[in-house]
C-alpha cells in the first residue's frame, strides 16, 4: 500500500456542522489541508474518486478493555462488584502477544463499525505496554492508550459493604495488590513505549478513586503534569462507589481533577459533581450498554450537556458492551433516559451523533479537529456507501446515523490520510491470520483463568449473601 502524500478526495458529500455538502477533501501529510468546492482545480498529486459516497469523520469509541475480545466468556451474570473479580480472572493469562491480538481485534472491531479512534484502559503487565503499541501501530488505528492501574486489594476498594462482608472478601482473596511504585512504573513504561508514535495518545489512568491509594494518585498526578498526559478514571459507575465518600473529591483533594481528565461511567454523578466537573473542565465517557448489561444505571447525558461538560460515548470493553460500534452507544444514548424525561427534554439526533465523533475526542483531550472533516484536523475519513448503509436520501444525516447505523455501508476506513479497511478487511494486517491465532490462544487462556475463576466465584458467592446494598443516590 502506498502512503499517499497529497489526495484529493473528489466528488463526495461530506459531514460538515450536522450536513451533507458538496465538497473536495485536500489532504496533506496525514492532515486535512483544506475543504474545496467540486470543480475547484486545487492540486493533488492523487485522486480519489469519491463520487456517490458519503465522506464521514472518522469517529471515537471513547472508552474498551481490549483484552475483553479475549474474554467472551465473562458476560456479566450480576452486577458490577460480584462480576468483577470473574472479569480479572479471564485476563490473568493474558502475555504480551495475547494482549496485542486482543488489541488488534478490538481495534478492527471498532474500525468496522467507523471508530478510527479508541480508548483503550489497559491493565499493564510485563511488557504490554510495548506490544500494545506495536500491535496498533501495525493496524494503523489511531489510540488514547491508558494505563489502568490500581494498588488497593479487592476487599479494600469495595464500599458499601458491610463489615463482616468485607473481611470474609479479604480472607477469601489471597491476591496481593501492586504497589504505587510498581504501577508508576508501568506508567512509565508506557510513555517511554509510545515516544515518536504520533497515532498512539498516552493517558494515565488510575482505574477508579477507590481501587487506588493516595501515594498512588498523587504519583499519577505528578507523572501526568510532567508528561503533559492526559487523565482517565472510572467513576462513579455503581451506586456502592458512592457508599461512604465522595470519590470526585478524592480525585480533587490528589491533584487529577483538572483539565485533560476523563472519566468513564459518571452514572451517578450529584447535581454537585455535575458543576464541579464542569468547573474543572474535566469530560466524561458514556458507556451506555455497559451500564445496562452489569444493571449500574442511566447516566442523566442532558444533565452534563447542559452544564457545559465534554461527553463522549464508549462502547467499553467486549464483555459488557459488545461489538464496538459507537453509533449503536449514540442510539442507546439517545433513548436511555426518556422514559423518566419529560419529552420537551429529550435529546435529538444532531445532539448526541457529535459526541460520537468530535465530542468524544474533545471528551478524552485529543487535539482540536479530531473526530470532525477540519482544516488542520488529522485525515481520519470514512468513506460511505448510503445506499448499502440503508440511506434513503440526504436528509436528516444525523438521525439516519444514530438510528440506522452504517450498515453495511462502510466501504473505507481512513486514519491519518491512508486507507486502514476496505470493505471490513484490513489493510496493513492479515485480518484472517489475527483471527486465527486468536482462536489458537482461547484454549491457553481458558486454562490460565481456571483457577482464577475458582477464586472469583468465592468471592462473588460472598457478595451476594450480603444482600442489596443501600444506595444513596
Ligand atoms: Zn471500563
Amino acid at each position: 500500500v502506498t502512503v499517499p502524500a497529497d489526495t484529493r478526495i473528489a466528488g463526495g458529500r461530506v459531514l460538515l456542522d450536522g450536513r451533507l455538502e458538496p465538497r473536495d477533501v485536500l489532504v496533506t501529510g496525514g492532515v486535512v489541508a483544506g475543504l474545496c468546492a467540486p470543480g475547484d482545480d486545487a492540486p493533488a498529486a492523487a485522486v480519489v474518486d469519491a463520487r456517490g459516497r458519503l465522506v464521514l469523520p472518522g469517529l471515537v469509541d471513547a472508552h474498551t478493555h481490549s483484552y475483553a475480545q479475549l474474554a467472551r466468556d465473562t458476560i456479566p451474570d450480576d452486577r458490577l462488584e460480584p462480576w468483577l473479580a470473574r472479569a480479572v480472572a479471564a485476563g490473568a493469562g493474558l502475555d504480551a502477544e495475547a494482549v496485542a491480538v486482543a488489541a488488534q481485534l478490538s481495534a478492527l472491531d471498532a474500525l468496522r463499525h467507523g471508530a478510527t479512534t479508541t480508548l483503550d484502559h489497559a491493565t499493564l503487565g510485563d511488557g504490554h505496554a510495548a506490544a500494545l503499541v506495536a500491535a496498533y501501530d501495525a493496524v494503523g488505528a489511531r489510540v488514547a492508550l491508558a494505563a489502568q492501574v490500581a494498588d488497593v486489594g479487592f476487599a479494600d476498594s469495595l464500599h458499601g459493604v458491610d463489615p463482616a462482608t468485607r473481611a470474609a472478601v479479604a480472607a477469601a482473596d489471597d491476591r496481593a495488590p501492586a504497589t504505587a511504585a510498581h504501577q508508576l512504573g508501568r506508567c512509565r513504561e508506557l510513555l517511554d513505549a509510545a515516544a515518536g508514535h504520533e497515532r498512539v495518545h498516552v493517558l494515565l489512568g488510575p482505574s477508579a478513586p477507590e481501587r487506588c491509594s493516595p501515594a498512588l494518585l498523587e504519583g499519577v498526578a505528578a507523572l501526568a503534569a510532567e508528561h503533559g498526559a492526559g487523565l482517565h478514571v472510572h467513576l462513579l459507575e455503581t451506586p456502592q462507589q458512592r457508599a461512604g465518600g465522595d470519590p470526585l473529591g478524592t480525585l480533587a483533594d490528589h491533584g487529577l481533577l483538572r483539565g485533560g481528565l476523563s472519566l468513564a461511567h459518571c452514572v451517578h454523578l450529584t447535581a454537585d459533581d455535575v458543576a464541579r466537573l464542569a468547573a474543572a473542565g474535566a469530560g466524561v465517557v458514556h458507556n451506555p450498554l455497559s451500564n445496562l448489561s452489569l444493571g449500574s444505571g442511566r447516566l442523566d447525558l442532558r444533565a452534563l450537556l447542559d452544564a457545559g461538560v465534554a461527553v463522549g460515548l464508549g462502547c467499553d470493553g467486549w464483555n459488557t458492551g459488545g461489538g464496538q460500534d459507537v453509533l449503536q452507544a449514540a442510539r442507546l444514548a439517545l433513548a436511555g433516559r426518556r422514559p423518566e424525561t419529560p419529552a420537551a427534554e429529550w435529546l435529538a439526533p444532531a445532539e448526541v451523533l457529535p459526541l460520537a465523533g468530535a465530542g468524544g475526542a474533545a471528551a478524552i483531550g485529543l487535539p482540536p479537529g479530531t473526530g470532525r472533516i477540519a482544516p488542520g484536523g488529522p485525515a481520519d475519513l470514512l468513506l460511505v456507501d448510503p445506499g448499502r448503509a440503508g440511506f434513503l436520501d440526504g436528509e436528516d444525516v444525523a438521525g439516519q446515523l444514530v438510528m440506522g447505523g452504517l450498515g453495511a455501508g462502510l466501504r473505507e476506513a481512513w486514519v491519518a490520510g491512508r486507507p486502514v479497511l476496505i470493505d471490513g478487511d484490513p489493510l496493513l494486517i492479515d485480518g484472517e491470520r489475527l483471527r486465527a491465532r486468536a482462536a489458537e490462544l482461547l484454549p491457553r487462556l481458558r486454562a490460565a483463568a481456571a483457577p482464577h475463576l475458582e477464586l472469583a466465584r468465592r468471592l462473588a458467592t460472598l457478595l451476594r449473601a450480603a444482600g442489596p446494598v443501600p444506595s444513596s443516590v
